[in-house]
């Protein structure tokens, strides 16, 4: 049975160095003696070592905001899956709709990038998925995610351990300070859920995946969110720069 949640901070680019190591401090404090359920940050990659090192000793894990697929040679500017790992990555975040948007990464990218990540066999991609206002409007959502989740996940190898966690990310919500309804979320989760049982079966689906929820989360509507059938946690941005408040999510979010 899944019961753990996962409650994963994305700095994205907002956090220098400097900064990064001082929310850092104040997130292992906040997280002292904190066992409800797994967190995670993922900071700028400038600030990966630095982080791990201040992690050290506090059950918050480390997160990359994105990998390059092959594992070394002459990419001028990439990072491979090992590196993360050798940085004291635990998780990576992969196809977010800011870096589909700005950097046109496309589906047979975070394809590419799923798979060197799962043949670490250390490393858990955190998968954005989510459509836009205009798909949601004209009622395609369903189709969009059933098709993000084919194209990304279509042909990967999972086994053993190997979590693979997706995220849920309607673009209209992210970074508006207005989330969905806890109810639409539910839907779409179950969505997922059924695409990921035609594509890996019931059994590997229940094990090895994860289904969370991410788009302008706070500390007042979180609490619509917890209980959600399918819903094993929040993938926060916004919210996940005032330790105070990212606590208050977690310790909703994995209330029983
Ligand atoms: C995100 O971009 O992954 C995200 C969840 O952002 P926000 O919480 O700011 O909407």
């Amino acid at each position: 049975m899944k019961t753990k949640k996962y409650i994963i901070a994305n700095w994205k680019m907002n956090l220098g160095l400097a900064q990064t190591v001082s929310l850092a401090k104040e997130f292992k404090k906040k997280f002292a003696g904190f066992n409800r359920g797994e967190v995670a940050v993922c900071p700028t990659v400038l600030a990966l070592t630095e982080t791990a090192e201040i992690l050290k000793g506090s059950g918050i894990k480390l997160g990359a905001q994105n990998v390059f697929w092959e594992d070394k040679g002459a990419y001028t500017g990439e990072i491979s899956a090992d590196m993360l790992v050798e940085a004291g990555c635990r998780y990576v975040i992969l196809g977010h709709s800011e870096r589909r948007k700005h950097l046109f990464e496309n589906y047979e990218e975070i394809h590419k990038k799923i798979r060197a990540v799962v043949e670490t066999e250390k490393l858990t991609p955190v998968v954005c998925i989510g459509e836009s206002l205009e798909e949601k409007k004209s009622d395609r959502r369903d189709f969009v995610l059933v098709d993000q989740l084919q194209q990304a996940l279509s042909g990967i190898d999972v086994f053993g351990e190997q979590e693979i966690i997706i995220a849920y990310e309607p673009i209209w919500a992210i970074g508006t300070g207005t989330a969905i309804e806890p109810a639409e979320a539910e839907y779409a989760h179950k969505i997922i859920k059924l695409a990921l049982n035609d594509l890996f079966g019931m059994r590997v689906n229940n094990k090895n995946f994860r289904i969370i929820y991410g788009g302008s989360i706070n500390p007042k509507n979180v609490k619509g969110f917890v209980n959600l059938e399918n819903m094993d946690g929040l993938l926060v941005g916004g919210t996940s720069l005032q330790a105070d408040e990212f606590y208050k999510i977690a310790k909703a979010i994995t209330k029983q």
